[in-house]
């Protein structure tokens, strides 16, 4: 037994499996002469080292068949293929007989040139191979004994505990989506990108442990059981190899862990209660389904706003049906009967799919975005509509639909709704027979100077403060240029919402507020008070933001709507929003 030392920087308590994950970089392939003599012993590693990694390629093909579907594991096929090809075998032997360099090199250079060969292209298809043959020649390299870059899992129920040197924020996004339950970094700090991915998506996570990786590829030579391994988060530890006493504290601990969450969680997702009575309910804005079984503990009422567009980006291809019916079942199941809101796919404007050819626009925020891109691909629109009616059995879902401008655009989707429960009848799927609601995204000026009329044709509305704030002050979201003048504390913004409040109260339709502007404390009193009844914000958020509200009073709030409205300039917006904060904050410390 080994116990390391680091920085828990996500909390949480995981026993089970290492396994490597090394950047390429550490792997150093050097070029080194052969003789004649060695060439057929060269060959011959290759060769076994294609077999190996065919045999390990099918063996993910048919676990990522099961857990995530037939296209994601088409990846993996189209590897194997790649493996087949005999202008790349016949390279690497060329390479070997002829230049007499040793296989590494040989795959390397291989490789490098094919690679060299698809960044050439136009073609995004094949321009996006490149990570195949990227992965290919890693492991290849791994299975002649020089790489040290695992992808593949074991086939084991114990949980995965990927230890790597340092890593990437998509590098944590891929091995948590591949199933890895906690990590261990040699390198990176707790504002870390992957830190910050790794506590968003619940992932026990320690940083910070020098010479980790050298010692467990020492220990791994002579010891069988080098890979189980204990993460505890919480005291910031890595647990090698554990003895039987050392398992059976921590297995008690864990069970412990759990039994306390459930009572924890017990009451937490209840609404924030204002000192006058009033009642705020707190949803959670969330992007996939990672650790969506804390997400009560986490005090959210339900979900304001379910991202379809992570179930997307964080493929390889567009998910089919099965794969989104999976997935939103398992929110709907999770979360009983509370609401969950799933939007559409909105992507476009500053999220893009590597494996789909997106116009390339010079205002991609006002182009083929959201609606406009579901409306150019039916069938994708589709698939989503039918896998959340069908998964909408399991629990109290909501359609949301993103960057509406016009009642045509929802008339189109209630029709298709409607088309698409007609042919789950003839086809005998089942589904929700009952009805689903359908709300909008307040996010588009248009929307909001026809809001009375855009009424009639929705259950709900909630207000998307980023977009709305971009095409309100004509702020692209991501300029660096103008970010300054990028604030909700513009008059116009406050107005606009308590507009959008005013019309929604009236005719009795239910407001919500995702965009960001809700989870900061400073806008909670605002928004509140220009009528505002929902908030729906990140998980991470919502402890403090109920906590805050349990401390404010409505018509205080609404006091501070009113002088908000009258103010000229966002400057005195800042200095009413500060204020009321100053004096809150003064009257609950005493100072
Ligand atoms: C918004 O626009 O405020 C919003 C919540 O949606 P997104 O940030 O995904 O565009
Ligand atoms: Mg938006």
């Amino acid at each position: 037994m080994k116990i390391f030392k680091g920085k828990g920087v996500a909390n949480g308590i995981i026993k089970g499996r290492i396994i490597l994950y090394l950047a390429e970089s550490f792997i150093n392939v050097e070029p080194r002469r052969i003789t004649k003599e060695q060439i057929d012993h060269e060959l011959k590693r290759f060769d076994t080292a294609i077999v190996k990694s065919k045999k390990q390629l099918s063996a993910i093909k048919s676990k990522v068949k099961k857990t995530l579907g037939i296209s994601e594991a088409n990846i993996f096929h189209s590897q194997i293929l790649i493996l087949q090809d005999n202008v790349l075998i016949n390279k690497v032997i060329k390479y070997i007989e002829e230049d007499l360099i040793n296989a590494e090199y040989a795959v390397v250079k291989t490789i490098k040139g094919f690679v060299k060969e698809l960044e050439k292209t136009d073609n995004t298809y094949l321009r996006e191979r490149v990570i195949d043959f990227e992965d290919i020649k890693n492991r290849l390299l791994k299975n002649m004994g020089t790489g040290l870059y695992e992808t593949e899992f074991r086939h084991t129920e114990e949980p995965t505990i990927a230890v790597a040197q340092n890593i990437t924020a998509s590098d944590s996004i891929e091995l948590i989506n591949m199933g890895v339950k906690a990590l261990v970094l040699e390198k990176g700090g707790a504002t870390s990108h992957s830190a910050i991915l790794a506590r968003a998506m619940g992932v026990p996570t320690v940083m910070g442990i020098d010479n980790l990786i050298n010692t467990l590829i020492e220990e791994r030579h002579s010891n069988d059981t080098w890979d189980k391994c204990i993460v505890d988060a919480y005291r910031g530890k890595v647990i090698v190899d554990p003895d039987e006493k050392t398992c059976v504290k921590y297995d008690t601990r864990i069970k412990n862990l759990l039994e306390k969450k459930k009572l924890v969680c017990e009451g937490t997702a209840l609404p924030a209660k204002m000192t006058c009575g009033y009642e705020v309910p707190v949803y959670a804005n969330i992007g996939a389904n990672f650790g969506i079984e804390d997400i009560t503990c986490d005090g959210a009422g339900g979900v304001g706003l379910y991202r379809t567009e992570f179930q997307y980006m964080l493929r390889k291809d567009f998910p089919d049906e099965e794969a989104l019916f999976r997935d939103y079942s398992e929110v709907l199941k999770m979360l009983k009967e509370k609401p969950v809101t799933i939007r559409l796919l909105d992507i476009g404007g500053d999220k893009f799919l590597p494996y789909y050819n997106h116009p390339v626009e010079k205002n991609p925020e006002l182009g083929e975005r959201s609606i406009r891109f579901l409306f150019k691909n039916m069938d994708i629109l589709r698939t989503q509509l039918r896998a959340i009616l069908r998964a909408s059995r399991f629990g109290s879902p909501r359609i949301m639909l993103p960057m509406i401008a016009s009642v045509e655009e929802i008339q189109i989707i209630r029709k298709i709704i409607s088309e698409e429960k007609e042919e789950l009848e003839i086809e005998h799927i089942e589904y929700r027979r009952e009805y689903v609601p359908v709300g909008i995204m307040v996010e588009v000026p248009a929307v909001v100077f026809n809001l009375h009329k855009i009424a009639q044709y929705v259950d709900f509305f909630s207000i998307g403060s980023n977009d709305l704030m971009q095409y309100t002050l004509a702020i692209d979201r991501e300029s660096t240029a103008a970010s300054d003048l990028y604030t909700p504390s513009h008059p116009a913004m406050l107005e606009m919402i308590a507009q959008i409040a005013e019309i929604s109260n009236d005719k009795k339709v239910e407001l919500s507020f995702c965009g960001e502007m809700a989870s900061e404390i400073k806008y909670i009193p605002a928004i509140l008070g220009l009528g505002v009844n929902i908030l729906s914000m990140n998980r991470s958020n919502i402890k403090d933001a109920k906590e805050f509200i349990t401390k404010l009073n409505l018509a205080e709030c609404k006091e501070l709507g009113i002088k908000l409205r009258k103010a000229h300039t966002s400057k005195e917006i800042e200095n009413l929003l500060n204020g009321f904060l100053r004096e809150k904050l003064k009257k609950l410390t005493g100072v």
